[in-house]
Formats: C-alpha cells, structure tokens, sequence
C-alpha cells in the first residue's frame, strides 16, 4: 500500500482504539486465512467465578475450598483469585511450600499435607484416581465449566468448578469472520471437553485445548505449515510467543504488558469483534494502492 493509504488505514484504526504498530501489521491483517483466538480473557471475560463446589466423600466443601485457598494465596493464576473470593469467611489453614505446575495447577502443603490442585491431566500424572467424582467432573466439564480437582496424601478430596462468561460480542465476531471467508480457531490450556462446550456455544469449528503455555506457539506454527496465513488474538503472558509467531498478533487491551510487547495491533477496548474491524480497515486500505 502507499504510505498515503497506510496513514489513512493507521488513523482510522486510531479512531475505534485499533493501534497497527507498523504498516506490515496493515498489509499481514488484509489477508489472513485463519484468526485464533486464546480462550480465557479474550473470548471469555477472564473473570473467573467459582460456580460449584464437589466434595468427596468424607470431605465438605469447605474443607476443599479452604485447602485450595491455602495453595492460591501464593498464586497469580486468575483461577486463583476466584477460588480465594468464594474461600472468605472460611478459617484460614497454613500453606507452604507453593510452586506452580506451568498449564497444570500448583502444588505445596497444607497443615502438613501434601496437596495438589488443577486439572484432570495433573491428577493423572499424580496417579491420583478421581473416584466418586469423575461423574460431576464430566458433567461440568460438558457445561464448559474449568473443572480444578483438589487432593491430599494421594487422594481425591474434591473438585471446585468455575465459570468464566464469554464476552457479549465473541459469538458474532466468529459468525462475521466466517462470512468474511477466514477460518476460525480456540487455542487454550483448558481441558477438550470444556473447550469443545464453549467452541460450540460460539460457532468455532477448529478447537485447540490441553495446550501447554510453552506449546502455544507451536500450535501457529503447525497451521502456518499448512500454507495458512495465521493471525493469534491473545491478552496473557502465555500468549506472548503465539503473538509473536504468527503472522498477526492481536493483543487484547486490557491484557497483560508482554502480550502488548508482542503484538503486532493492540486492540484498546478489548473488543473481539475489534478483529473484524482491523482486517477490514486493512482491507480498505489495500484496496486503496491499486
Ligand atoms: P489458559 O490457556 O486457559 O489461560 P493455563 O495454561 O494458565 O490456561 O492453565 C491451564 C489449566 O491448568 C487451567 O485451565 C487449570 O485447569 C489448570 N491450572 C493452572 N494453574 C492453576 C491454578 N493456580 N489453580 C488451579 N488450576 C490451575
Ligand atoms: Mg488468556
């Protein structure tokens, strides 16, 4: 494109919080292939609120969220924050030892216990069985809630199952981006079965779960081997390599500092279907050198 055009394309980007950092940024967004979209925090809301809460039995619910909450006193994971929200008022049980299992949950003890917390997968590399729970996992996990398992000494002691809503304009930002020919993906650390319930709800046909925050850029490398030209859309730190990768990133405004440090366009109102206005601005504007 001109530099003319590019300016123009650049300026009314500006006007709806689009910010293209350079012109290859314009050029890249008019011919994408395929846009994918991390789940939690781009299409959801990234407020995560607890919604049930399964004891084993012999256990009560606020036996396993206070544990959980001893662990995620010490954790930055957004899952975290709303565990301790529905843990207040509960008594305070001592944890120690915390460390983060990266895309998995964390680790540490509990009034002396050995604890663990976070997805299916993890209990599995434990060899912890889920029991009386597996269940009320599957049936929230098919509700597309993010299912954390708690355990202590090796067994299962309960599950708390948190909702995060998708945001009001992801279902139309898939829909549009269909009609307008690109292809649409859901790349996340989440679970398949929970990934595949909020996919449906919102029309993505390509679904990308069980993904490790360091494998987040291999999975845009894999369709960019298929000749696609890729865009990721992302708002976390775990995002900042996909961002990086693919031939457009996207970052989410209201996301973190790394994620707007790899990104190609900065999307100010955290608006997904901010997407669809990006790439027909830089459509416009290529239309405008010939
Ligand atoms: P996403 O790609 O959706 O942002 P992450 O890669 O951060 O997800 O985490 C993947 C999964 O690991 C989460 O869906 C959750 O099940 C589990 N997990 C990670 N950290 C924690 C934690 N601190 N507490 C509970 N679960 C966790
Ligand atoms: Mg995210």
């Amino acid at each position: 494109a001109t530099p003319m055009a590019i300016m123009v394309g650049t300026g009314l980007g500006a006007r709806h919080g689009i910010l293209f950092k350079h012109a290859g940024a314009i050029e890249a967004a008019a011919r994408l292939d395929v846009v994918v979209f991390d789940k939690t925090g781009t299409l959801t809301l990234g407020q995560p609120e607890v919604v049930e809460v399964v004891a084993a039995p012999g256990s009560s619910a606020e036996e396993v969220l206070s544990i959980a909450a001893a662990l995620e006193r010490s954790s930055e994971h957004p899952l975290a924050q709303a565990i301790l929200k529905r843990a207040e008022g509960l008594a305070e049980r001592a944890g120690s030892d915390f460390s983060n299992i990266d895309g998995q949950g964390a680790r540490g003890r509990v009034d002396g216990h050995a604890v663990f917390l976070g997805n299916h997968r993890l209990m599995q590399a434990q060899g912890i069985a889920l029991g009386d729970l597996s269940e009320a996992s599957a049936r929230l996990q098919g509700a597309g809630r993010t299912v954390v398992h708690v355990a202590a000494d090796g067994a299962s002691l309960g599950l708390i199952a948190i909702a995060d809503a998708v945001r009001p304009t992801a279902a139309v930002t898939v829909q549009t981006l269909r009609a307008r020919g690109v292809k649409v993906a859901m790349l996340t650390g989440d679970n398949r079965p929970t990934a595949e319930r909020i996919a449906a709800a919102l029309g993505i046909d390509i679904v990308l779960a069980d993904v490790l925050p360091g494998s987040k850029a291999d999975e845009v490398k894999k369709l960019q081997a298929q000749g696609l030209r890729v865009a990721m859309v992302g708002d976390g730190i775990n995002d900042a390599p996909a961002l990086t990768q693919a031939d457009v990133g996207f970052a989410i405004g209201a996301g973190t500092d790394v994620a707007i440090d790899s990104a190609d366009v900065v999307l100010m109102r955290s608006d997904p279907y901010d997407v669809v206005r990006a790439i027909d601005i830089a459509r416009g504007t290529l239309r405008k050198m010939h």
